[in-house]
């Protein structure tokens, strides 16, 4: 593991790169606006200029930006899916100012219209709102399955990835909590996970891993985030993950439940038990 950092609140781009710096981490994940809503903030461009000078200097990996979570492009309801269309063009127009960053997002829920819709619906607004020359590549999060949530195989992500016109632009964000309640062994069996999904998605796809534990077990579809070696994925689970060399390279982010001091805390931990 190389890149280490956090999801941290976003108060601005030169504090989240504060933040960072008081974790020990050079990359971090940040939402684009409320979570929870959707309003977004005007843009500071003295701050992103300063910050974009600042993590240029201090080396930073890739970043995440996290899109709301009330996106759902997979939506029945068009309304929905005129939100997700506007918050993705919105965010990504914000996101070309930013240097170095992708753009992560919860693939959708099919609510009852089925799994093959919800899929349909989804490739057909990032084929919308991805252009050919836009520097930010779009990330599809893995998911816990939980609802109608699409994204918790790794087929369906691919089913995604297929239909994107611009497939350079667009990969994925393995998050370990979500693979892990999905069903996926990552715990006994990372190495068949990964070929798994080399197999079907192509590890070069693979850009950013989300590092949680799970407060659930195998296969519970539940979507609970725990502190590191708190929860069911274990330790030497996490050991493993982090120095696996088909992944060590990519940016972790850890959305455990934690303030700036658990943080802190957990990436010297990850520092220490990094080969
Ligand atoms: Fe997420
Ligand atoms: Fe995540
Ligand atoms: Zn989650």
């Amino acid at each position: 593991m190389k890149n280490i950092g956090c999801h941290v609140s976003n108060k601005g781009y030169v504090s989240m790169y504060k933040d960072t710096i008081y974790v020990g981490g050079n990359t971090f994940q940040f939402f684009t606006r409320n979570p929870r809503g959707g309003s977004s903030k005007e843009i500071d461009l003295e701050d992103i200029n300063k910050f974009n000078q600042l993590k240029k200097e201090a080396n930073f990996a890739p970043l995440i930006a996290h899109a709301p979570y009330t996106l759902n492009p997979a939506s029945s309801d068009e309304r929905v899916r005129e939100f997700a269309l506007k918050v993705f063009k919105e965010d990504l127009a914000l996101l070309e100012l930013i240097d170095d960053v992708y753009y992560n997002f919860h693939p959708g829920s099919h609510v009852g219209q089925g799994e093959e819709k919800g899929i349909e619906l989804i490739a057909e607004i990032l084929n919308m709102v991805i252009t050919p020359k836009q520097k930010t590549m779009v990330l599809l999060e893995t998911m816990a399955g939980k609802g109608s949530e699409i994204g918790h195989t790794f087929i369906q992500l691919k089913k995604i990835i297929d239909k994107v016109v611009y497939q350079d632009k667009i990969g994925v964000c393995l998050d370990t909590c979500h693979v892990f309640d999905g069903g996926y062994n990552i715990k006994d069996n990372l190495e068949e996970v990964l070929k798994e999904f080399d197999d079907i998605i192509g590890l070069d796809k693979l850009k950013a891993i989300h590092l949680n534990d799970s407060k659930n077990e195998l296969g519970s579809r539940k979507d609970r985030h725990e502190k590191l070696g708190l929860g069911n994925l274990s330790i030497e689970a996490i050991r493993k993950i982090i120095n696996h060399p088909k992944l060590k390279d990519l940016s972790f982010v850890l959305e455990t439940p934690n303030e700036l001091d658990g943080y802190k805390e957990e990436i010297r931990m990850l520092k220490e038990m990094s080969e």
